[in-house]
């Protein structure tokens, strides 16, 4: 009965590793970037950041990529092109220990 309820009160989000839905829980850092790639549960994030480079005193352009986590609740939603907002999780994989948390700005706002 209990978990019936669940599912009907936010969507149809099952998804356990989802940090609003599910038990997982963010900490640590959290970042914002456009949406690279799209694949099943998993996208990848790039954002621009400044790196101080000690030699020329100076800060140079550098771009980071990032996997996160996709929850299923957010699966249609987002799209490549989109401001996301990721924050920290535990590791769920090799390269995924970040989780979209939510959606910024749509691909079509961000032109
Ligand atoms: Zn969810």
């Amino acid at each position: 009965m209990e978990t019936k309820n669940k599912m009907n009160k936010e969507s149809t989000c099952t998804d356990k590793d989802c940090s609003i839905h599910g038990k997982l829980k963010t900490r640590g850092r959290a970042f914002n970037g456009v949406v690279v790639s799209k694949h099943d549960k998993r996208i990848a994030i790039e954002f621009e950041r400044m790196i101080y480079i000690g030699k020329y005193e100076r800060y140079a352009r550098s771009k980071s990529k990032m996997h996160a986590r996709l929850p299923a609740c957010m699966e249609k939603e987002v799209a490549v092109g989109d401001l996301v907002k990721i924050a920290e999780c535990r590791p769920l994989s090799k390269t995924i220990h970040f989780v979209v948390v939510e959606k910024i700005k749509d691909a079509e706002e961000l032109k």
